[in-house]
């Protein structure tokens, strides 16, 4: 199959390609669209079977389950079974964005979409394409990320087109993805609010609104069987061709003993890549360093991760070395990304 790539610079102006994109998904085909958080492939979350073409196209264990897109906050309604009243402030303060919230299900939503649990995950997304994409296809759209199962999370057309060319007809090409990683995953069928994915929205920003909340345990620790209840998470994700292994400690202590690994992989003739922040950068030598950005902006080091790692890709390297990010804010996800990209492997400086 030929993939078509249309790129939109204004969703209202480049209608036609939206359009397009919106008839395919009535037809019941996938399509590939920008979000604010990372390049989505979608499908009519309501048809069972365009729905199956998704899992099929990303090769994506059918146990997990997949995120249900809407463009208005109304549209929540007929999916859900019910509605907590903490959810209504929670629309209010972060819909549309990265916030995705998990509801019992309604019996509108196929088990295929929720890989058979009785909740389903909802989310607005705020980006303009992706927004008027839904509205005109006049349906719920389902869309995981648009990356072959198990590899980094698209923030650019050209990244959907890598993994997933020649397996889907279109992407509308909304140029780079703003937020950078997915969206966070919020339980509201548990006691207590509960994220079990980090991501945009921070667990400092929900306690603001809510008060109390919980972090899984699986946000930093490798999650496994019956217990995992964000499917997602014990898969293993986001892993470049290169084998990344992150390293923690004080900062001056993290430059030295990554520095120390490097010439002892260089010696091994492997080709070395070093995952840095803007104060540490200038520390590293005869090395390939790309930076996430300053630690004191973990928005944009957020932004930047799943670009740097497909650019390690792209430059050969072997081994990536990454310096721990501290977890606050949107640090919670950059390590939860990082530490499943690198197969939980930390070294302590
Ligand atoms: P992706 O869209 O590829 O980033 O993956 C969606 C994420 O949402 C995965 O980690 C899923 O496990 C999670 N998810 C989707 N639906 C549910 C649900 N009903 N309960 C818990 N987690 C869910
Ligand atoms: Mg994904």
């Amino acid at each position: 199959m030929e993939t078509r790539v249309l790129k939109i610079n204004d969703a209202e102006r480049d209608c036609s390609a939206i359009l397009e994109a919106a008839r395919l998904i009535q037809a019941g085909e996938v399509v590939a669209f920008p979000t604010e958080t990372v390049y989505g492939l979608g499908a009519n979350a309501l048809d069972a079977a365009a729905v199956q073409k998704i899992f099929e196209a990303k090769g994506r264990p059918s146990d997990n389950p997949l995120i249900v897109h809407i463009s208005k906050c109304q549209d929540v309604d007929r999916l859900v079974r019910e509605l907590p009243p903490a959810a209504s402030s929670l629309m209010e303060r972060f819909w549309p964005g990265p916030l995705t919230m998990i509801f019992k299900k309604s019996h509108l939503i196929p088990d295929t979409v929720t890989a058979g649990l009785d909740t389903v995950a909802i989310r607005m997304p705020r980006h303009p394409v992706a927004l008027k994409l839904i509205e005109r296809s006049e349906v719920p759209i389902a869309a995981p990320s648009a990356n072959r199962s198990g590899h980094t999370s698209p923030t650019m057309a050209q990244h959907v087109l890598d993994d997933l060319g020649g397996r889907i007809p279109l992407i509308l090409d909304g140029g780079r993805c703003e937020v950078g990683l997915e969206s966070t995953v919020l339980d509201m069928t548990a006691e207590v609010p509960t994220i079990l994915r980090p991501g945009g929205i921070t667990y400092e920003m929900l306690t603001q609104v809510l008060g109390e909340v919980r972090v899984d345990d699986g946000a930093l620790k490798p999650v496994k069987g019956q217990r995992v209840k964000s499917p997602g998470m014990k898969y293993t994700h986001y892993a470049p061709r290169a084998q990344v292994v992150v390293v923690r400690g004080e900062l001056d202590q993290m430059v030295d003993k990554i520095n120390a690994m490097a010439q002892e992989y260089m010696k091994q003739g492997m080709e070395v890549g070093i995952l840095a922040t803007h104060e540490t950068k200038d520390y590293y030598k005869e090395v390939k360093v790309l930076v996430l950005g300053s630690r004191t902006q973990p928005a944009v080091m957020a932004s930047n991760l799943f670009w740097a790692l497909r650019q390690f890709d792209d430059l050969g390297v072997d081994i990536v070395l990454a310096e721990w990010i501290e977890t606050r804010e949107e640090g919670l996800a950059i390590m939860n990304r990082m530490l499943r990209a690198a197969a939980f492997r930390v070294v302590d400086a």
